[in-house]
């Protein structure tokens, strides 16, 4: 078989660039991670080419006899992490996994209730421009505006008003704990399925720093490759064997056709090295560099939404500079620093402009950078931001940023 560069080099000099590109930047996009070789490896691998429609062992094809194998370790080694009586491993991604759920327990025309999108809910939690706001009728919670932190007792005024028959909880920007318990009580009151979406926290989960929701919810959806650092992809757990059947046909035949095997097998690795001792490590460092970057950001007068965080990311206030979320995006990628401007709670700008900037610990953790060099990195963030005209400071931030990857490079072994 010929080699990609041989093969095909327009392909592989892209991939050669990308490397290139993740290798002399900071990334801290709050979602993104950096997963390990042997993950890169079995996604990779010739599993590929194998169809598999139907789940291990109950297949509607020949020759599944090592992907059977493969997509249970996946399952037993995702139910032991989450401790989930029922897990299915196929989703293609977050959003499938949403939408696999949502196909389970609702009908066209039912009542969903989430976050708000410019509160930190995702897209899948009924915003208008997705399935899920377009096919189901939507109420959202947002947080509170003196503490931009969730109000239970709010939370279960709206669903005793609105009486959704899903209430999702979890989300993508919301920097503090979520407290899964007070919302089974609110479900539990109204009547509703509760749906915790851990896509952004699973790695925290999955290390005990942050509360498992699978005793408390119907189902537990997340993506695989945030904080839980694997390859791209999507899960279903529950506790409920008959939700549990519900999930898989929705899922195959209900939304997808055959599962990604290869993908599947990078879970499985991801799996192995979450239930690894290193992994709570890695998680608890996650949190500390977060809680690191914060706190350097607010000395140099920084406003953060929440004031802080108790996680993996941080949304800073670009007003408190008198920014757009844009603006300052656009300037720390100057100085090869990726992040993304996000909307905050209560923005006034849209969610293209939007007044904030989300930033996340989960990929330079990877990389090895400690609470020193967090540090650092919110000074370089804030020296950047606040003389956004001086050339010499731009430079200096610059090297600065390059110091640090070479301090720390990211695939040393790998030659593409
Ligand atoms: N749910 C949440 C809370 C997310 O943050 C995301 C992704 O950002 C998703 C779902 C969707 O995941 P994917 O991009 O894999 O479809």
């Amino acid at each position: 078989l010929d080699s990609l560069n041989e093969k095909d080099p327009i392909v592989m000099s892209i991939i050669r660039g990308e490397l290139q590109r993740q290798r002399e930047h900071l990334e801290l996009i709050a979602s993104e991670n950096f997963t390990s070789l042997a993950v890169l490896e079995a996604q990779g691998s010739i599993l590929t080419n194998k169809y598999a429609e139907g789940l291990p062992y109950k297949r509607y094809y020949g020759g599944c006899e090592w992907v059977d194998k493969v997509e249970q370790i996946a399952i037993d080694r995702a139910k032991k992490i989450f401790g989930a009586s029922h897990v299915n491993v196929q989703p293609h991604s977050g959003a499938q996994a949403n939408f696999a759920v949502f196909l389970s327990l609702l009908n066209p025309g039912d009542k969903i209730m989430g976050m708000d999108l410019c509160h930190g809910g995702h897209l899948t939690h009924g915003s208008p421009v997705n399935f899920s706001g377009k096919w189901f009728q939507t109420c959202h919670y947002g947080v509170e505006m003196h503490n931009e932190q969730l109000n239970y007792d709010a939370i279960l005024k709206l669903a005793q008003s609105e009486k959704p028959k899903l209430l999702i909880c979890g989300y993508s920007a919301y920097p503090r704990t979520i407290d899964f318990e007070k919302f089974r009580i609110i479900a539990d009151k109204v009547g509703a399925y509760l749906m915790a979406d851990i896509s952004h926290i699973a790695g925290l989960v999955a290390s005990g720093h942050h509360s498992n929701p699978l005793p408390y919810c119907d189902v537990v959806t997340t993506t695989t490759h945030k904080t839980l650092r694997g390859p791209r992809g999507g899960l279903i757990m529950t506790n409920n064997i008959d939700l549990g059947k519900k999930f898989d046909k929705a899922v195959f035949p209900g939304t997808q056709g055959g599962p990604l095997e290869h993908v599947i097998a990078a879970k499985a690795v991801a799996f192995k090295e979450a239930l690894d001792s290193d992994f709570k490590i890695y998680s608890g460092k996650v949190i500390n560099n977060a809680k690191s970057l914060a706190e350097q950001l607010k000395k140099r007068d920084f406003r953060l939404v929440s004031d802080g965080t108790d996680n993996h990311l941080i949304l800073i206030d670009t007003r408190s500079i008198r920014m757009s979320g844009k603006e300052a995006d656009n300037l720390i990628s100057t100085i090869n620093i990726t992040a993304n401007k996000n909307t905050i709670p209560f923005d006034p700008e849209s969610p293209f402009v939007t007044s904030g900037i989300r930033l996340g610990s989960p990929a330079m953790t990877t990389r090895g950078l400690g609470t020193e060099e967090f540090i650092e990195i919110g000074n370089i963030i804030a020296d950047r931001l606040l003389n956004p005209e001086d050339e010499a400071v731009k430079q200096n931030c610059f090297h600065r940023v390059k110091t640090l990857c070479n301090k720390f490079p990211l695939y040393p072994d790998l030659n593409v």
